[in-house]
C-alpha cells in the first residue's frame, strides 16, 4: 500500500490546514512520501510539514513569483536530492459577474491560477528532465468544463481552463523525457475556500444536481493525485480526471 516510497512531492498551497493540498500531502505522505510543502506563509508551510511528521519540510513560496519558485526549488533538490512529483495545487477564487471585473481582478486571478502553474512547472521540469522522469498533476476545476459554476467567477473558469491548455501542452511536450502530466477537476468540495459561503438553500440546490448527492471531501481530491503522482498511471499523460460526484453527467 506504499504507492510513493522513494518519491519526493513537491505541493503548492498545502499549507491550509482544511484544504485540497495538506490533504494531498497527508496521504502521499502516508504512502511512503518525502513533501515539500509551499504555501504563502514560511510558518504555516512548515507547521502543516511537521504535522506530517520529521521527513517533511515547509518552504514560504508565492507561485507569481517566478524567482521564488527558481529559489525554492534549488533548494528542495538540495534538501531532498530528487523532485518526482509536483503538485500544482495553489489557486484563489472570487466571485464576479463578468461586467465587474477590472485589470486588478482578472490580474490577480490568472496569477495565482494560470501563471503559478507555469513558474512552478517551469522550476521543476529540469530536474525531472535530467532524473528523465517525473509526474506533474494540476489543479483545475469543474468551473473550467461548465464555463462557470458555483463560486468562481468567469477569470477563474478562465484560468482554470487556461490550466487544461498548459497541463496539456507540457504533456506533449516533456513526454519524451518520461515526465507526465495531467489534471484533475473538482466539482464542490469542502475547504475554507468556500465555507460560510454556501447557505443551506442553495446547497440543497447544487446536490440535485449531483447524483452522488453529496459534496466532495478534500481526500476525494487527494487519492486522484495519489493515482496520478504513483506509478499505477504510468501510461497516463494529458489525461484530466473529474472529482465532481457526477455533475457533468
Ligand atoms: P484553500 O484556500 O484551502 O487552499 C488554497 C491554498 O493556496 C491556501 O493554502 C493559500 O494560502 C494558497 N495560496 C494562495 N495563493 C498562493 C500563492 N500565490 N502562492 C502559493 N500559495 C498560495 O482552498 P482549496 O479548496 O483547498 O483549494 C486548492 C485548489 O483547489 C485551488 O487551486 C482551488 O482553485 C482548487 N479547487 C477547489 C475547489 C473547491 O470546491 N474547494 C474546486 C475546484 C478546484
Amino acid at each position: 500500500t506504499h504507492l510513493l516510497d522513494g518519491k519526493v512531492a513537491v505541493i503548492s498551497g498545502a499549507a491550509s490546514p482544511r484544504g485540497i493540498g495538506l490533504a494531498t500531502a497527508r496521504m502521499f505522505a502516508r504512502h511512503g512520501a518525502r513533501v515539500a510543502i509551499l504555501d504563502l506563509n514560511e510558518a504555516d508551510a512548515s507547521a502543516a510539514a511537521a504535522s506530517l511528521g520529521a521527513a517533511h519540510r515547509g518552504y514560504a513560496c508565492d507561485v507569481t513569483d517566478r524567482d521564488a519558485c527558481q529559489a525554492t526549488i534549488e533548494r528542495i533538490v538540495r534538501e531532498f536530492d530528487r523532485i518526482d512529483v509536483l503538485v500544482n495545487n495553489a489557486g484563489i477564487t472570487q466571485p464576479a459577474k463578468l461586467l465587474d471585473i477590472d485589470a486588478a481582478g482578472w490580474d490577480r486571478i490568472l496569477d495565482v491560477n494560470l501563471r503559478g502553474v507555469l513558474y512552478l512547472s517551469q522550476a521543476v521540469l529540469p530536474q525531472m528532465k535530467k532524473q528523465r522522469s517525473g509526474s506533474i498533476a494540476c489543479m483545475s476545476s469543474v468551473s473550467a468544463q461548465r464555463g462557470g459554476g458555483i463560486l468562481g467567477g468567469p477569470h477563474y473558469s478562465a484560468a482554470k481552463a487556461g490550466v487544461l491548455g498548459l497541463a496539456k501542452a507540457m504533456a506533449r511536450e516533456f513526454g519524451i523525457d518520461g515526465i507526465r502530466v495531467n489534471c484533475v477537476t473538482p466539482g464542490l468540495i469542502q475547504t475554507d475556500i468556500n465555507a460560510g459561503k454556501i447557505s443551506d438553500e442553495k446547497r440543497a440546490e447544487i446536490l440535485t444536481g449531483i447524483p452522488l448527492n453529496r459534496l466532495g471531501g478534500v481526500d476525494d481530491v487527494a487519492g486522484a493525485f495519489l493515482f496520478l503522482a504513483s506509478d499505477l498511471s504510468s501510461y497516463i499523460t494529458g489525461a484530466v480526471i473529474d472529482v465532481n460526484g457526477g455533475m457533468l453527467i
